[in-house]
Parts: structure tokens; sequence; C-alpha cells
């Protein structure tokens, strides 16, 4: 299969991470006989530099015309005094939008080789980690108005939270597809005791749950939502939120995974171009020193195999080699402990390549 991929190396250690990406999905291509060409997008504060704009329209053009979209991070502390519209971020909350992905699915999975990497208690992660958080990812209030003006003599700031059933009815259907073909158990998270956004989430939600009579459906406050995945995470199965309250939960999903360097998102939307990214940003501190975790990267280009190109196969080998070189007791310096062998990001690539097998 021939596919065009557009690649966003971005900022910090996005260039170095993207690039272990790269050299997987090549040696995928050349076990697998597929042809991957790669077009290189500016975005974020190396756009901002370069072309005065975190995403130039040609540069989105270019995403939106490829088979999918791998993105390493943006954002760095050069960029922090811009003005809003001219931040990296900005880049990257246009992409999704120009993308139209308004699904993010990101899993918080434990690998047993890392079980002692998790803040938990060893007695709740045995009882397992593993489900998915399907975050809306181009609504409410992070698309709202913004702005900032004086109101009676005071300096007030305005957010503005909005969703119509359209939206919900679309991220919803995701949520219920996915528990579908997992565990057929779909939690909605909400805040229906306050805001009128939730209560017409939890309205759609419990709709659309009659066509779905296969998968049980739960509804939880957001705020014991935050209080159980640390309680027992393994009560769940398939979480759906909005936008705002996915950002968060799904960070602290992360960290009780242990790194947040290993874990891979995907977002989607009505096509199979996806744009696929680690969770983590570009964590500044490390970069250019060889000691970022790239694994975050390389399962993103995993879940594009799977998700986007339709190659469960590849994706699984992908799986399977990082598995592999947990086994053989290599860590990157985010996960290391005591008795396990230290490497950089391009010796852990080299690694998780040495592990590739052809299924
Ligand atoms: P961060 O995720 O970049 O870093 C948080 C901590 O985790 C740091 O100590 C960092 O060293 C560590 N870390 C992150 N990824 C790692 C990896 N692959 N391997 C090893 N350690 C890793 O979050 P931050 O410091 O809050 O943000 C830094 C910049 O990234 C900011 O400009 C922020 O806006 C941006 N950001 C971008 C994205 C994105 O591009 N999607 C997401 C979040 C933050």
């Amino acid at each position: 299969m021939i596919k065009n991929i557009a690649v966003i190396r971005g900022d910090g250690i996005g260039p170095e991470i993207v690039e272990q990406a790269l050299r997987v999905l090549d040696k995928i291509a050349e076990l697998y006989g597929h042809t991957f060409n790669y077009t290189d997008v500016d975005m974020g504060g190396c756009a901002i530099d370069k072309w005065g704009d975190p995403l130039p329209p040609e540069m989105l053009k270019k995403c939106v015309e490829s088979d999918s979209v791998l993105l390493g991070a943006v954002g760095g502390n050069k960029w922090n005094d811009m003005p809003g519209y001219m931040r990296p971020e900005k880049g990257l909350l246009r992409l999704r939008a120009g993308m139209g992905v308004y699904s993010n699915n990101r899993p918080a999975k434990i690998w047993p080789q890392l079980a002692n990497a998790s803040p938990l208690k060893k007695s709740i992660v045995d009882k397992g980690i593993d489900f998915i958080i399907v975050r809306e990812l181009i609504g409410g209030i992070y698309f709202g108005e913004h702005k900032t003006e004086d109101i009676d003599g005071k300096t007030t700031a305005i957010d503005v939270l909005t969703y119509n059933e359209e939206e919900i009815e679309r991220i919803g259907r995701i949520g219920f597809e996915t528990a579908r073909k997992r565990g057929r158990k779909l939690c909605s998270v909400e805040k229906s005791n306050v805001l009128d956004s939730s209560r017409l989430w939890k309205k759609v939600m419990h709709r659309l749950a009659e066509e779905y009579p296969d998968v049980q459906l739960s509804d939880m406050l957001v705020d014991n939502c935050a209080m159980q995945i640390v309680k027992d995470p393994s009560q769940f199965d398939v979480v759906v939120t909005e936008n705002m309250f996915g950002d968060i939960l799904s960070d602290e999903a992360s960290m009780i995974t242990g790194s947040i360097g290993m874990i891979p998102s995907s977002s989607l939307g009505a096509t199979a171009c996806g744009l696929y990214e680690p969770i983590h940003g570009s964590a500044p501190d490390i970069a250019g020193k060889d000691v970022a975790n790239p694994v975050g990267t390389i399962l993103s280009a995993a879940m594009m195999l799977r998700f986007s190109f339709d190659m469960p196969k590849e994706a699984d080998a992908i799986e399977k080699a990082v598995s592999a070189y947990l086994d053989a007791g290599y860590r990157t310096a985010d996960i290391m402990s005591e008795g396990m062998t230290e490497v950089g990001c391009r010796q852990c690539c080299e690694l998780i390549i040495h592990n590739l097998r052809k299924e």
C-alpha cells in the first residue's frame, strides 16, 4: 500500500521523537512491502519563527490532503509571551478544527513490565488498568468566546462553554462504538448537577443508549470520576466526556499508568484521515539531550496503521516489539528503575526496530 503521511516535528523534543517513529515506520514498510511518503509540515513555535504564523494555511492544506498526520509536540518558553492567536498551541487547535477531528482517543493501559512505575498502590494496580478516554475535541469551552474586559470597574475574564446536541451525539456514537469493540461498558462523564451543557450531554447519551442495548451506560460526575480513576481504575472500560473534562482526566489517567512518555493518542473525525500524537508536550527541559522517551510517538504511529490505514498486523508488530524491548530490561530515563539498563531516545528506537518481526 502507498500512504502519504504529513509529518509535524514541532518544537522541543518533537523532532527527535518523530524521527524515531519514522525509522520504525520505514522498517514496517520494508517488512510488509508498503510505501510511506512523508511531507514535512511546519506548525507551532518553529512555524511562528519561520512564517510568523503557528499554522500557515498552506501547511494545514498539506495535512488535510494527506492520508494521516503524525505530530510530535509544539510549544516552549520562547513563545509564552506571544498574544493568544500567535501561540504555538493555537496552531494545534486550528489543526484539529481544520481536520475536523472531533474525537480524541487516549488509551490508559498499564504495561505489566512497568507496574512498579505507577504511583498507585500495588493492590489497586493488580486489579488491572485498561481503559480508553474518548474526549470531544473541537467544541466546548476551548472553542467558545474568550474575552477580558472591564465590567463595573473590575477586569473580568469570560470564557463561553457551548455544546449543541449534534456535537454531543457524534462523540457519543464514537463512545458507544468504541465500547462495542471492547468490554461494552460506557461511562459518560459530566457535571449535570451544575451545568446546562452537561444536562444536555446526559440527555443525548441516554437517548443514544436506546440504539446500543448491548452497551451498559453509566453516568458519573466529573469530580467523582477524578477520584474513581485513582481509587479503582479497573472499573472503567470506555469513558466519554467533553473537551475540558477529557483534557484533565486523560492526563490523570496517563499518570497512573507510569510515564506520560509511553502513551499514544488518536484524533479522528468523519473520515479515515486522523491525527496521531503522543499525549505529552514538547518537554523543553530535556530537548536535544537524546533522553526523551519516543515510545508514545512510536505507538501513535502504530495507532495510525491500525485505525487509519487498516494495517492491524503491522500495528500488532510494533506493539509486540515495544513489549519485547521492555521485557529485555531496557528503560529510558523517565521510567528507569533498579536493575534495568538505561538507554537514550535513539537507542530505544534501535532496540524496538531490532525486535520488529513480520507476523
Ligand atoms: P510536557 O508534557 O512537555 O512535560 C512534562 C514533564 O514530562 C517534563 O518533566 C518532561 O521532561 C516530561 N516528559 C514529557 N514527555 C516526555 C518524554 N517523551 N520522555 C521523557 N519525559 C517526558 O508538559 P509541559 O512541561 O507542561 O509543557 C511543555 C510545553 O509543551 C508547553 O509549551 C506546553 O504548552 C506544550 N504542550 C504541547 C502539547 C502538544 O503539542 N500536544 C501538549 C501539552 C503541552
